[in-house]
């Protein structure tokens, strides 16, 4: 039996979920680091039905997903939510596409990518280890600082 999980969670609350952890700071553009504030909203993707903005300063496109693993792909928020919960949990790759509804080989790709990231613990991380939840959810995928 499949449960319609992505459709359990608001995407507004998940939008407020990714830029918490995501973006401490708020999110800013990837190209001449402005806060959002002063860009303006170009449009919204149909797929993962995610603001883009467009920076006024540098003319850069930009949405939530800019500067993380998650830029590539076309992720809706709720998806982004659950599939961090998931690997976290230690849920199979499989099993997660299937509750997510996404690619295998995209939850794999997104799973090594978000290892690789933890391992690597880059001081400018969009997955900021200053979070203590972040720092619990992510203590099996790699070594703390
Ligand atoms: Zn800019």
């Amino acid at each position: 039996m499949e449960f319609p999980i992505t459709e359990l969670l608001d995407h507004k609350g998940s939008v407020e979920w990714i830029i918490e952890h995501f973006h401490p700071d708020g999110p800013k553009c990837p190209g001449c680091e402005a806060p959002v504030a002063e860009a303006r909203i170009f449009r919204t993707t149909q797929r993962s039905q995610l603001t883009t903005y467009r920076c006024q300063l540098c003319q850069t496109p930009y949405n939530l997903y800019s500067g993380t693993v998650f830029q590539q792909h076309h992720l809706r928020p709720q998806q982004v939510v659950l599939l961090m919960r998931g690997i976290c949990k230690g849920e199979s790759t499989q099993m997660l596409a299937q509750e997510l509804q996404l690619n295998y080989k995209t939850v794999l790709d997104l799973r090594h990518a978000i290892q690789t990231q933890t391992e690597q613990q880059q001081p400018d991380s969009p997955l900021p280890d200053t979070h203590t939840e972040t720092d619990e959810m992510f203590q099996n995928a790699g070594e703390k600082r």
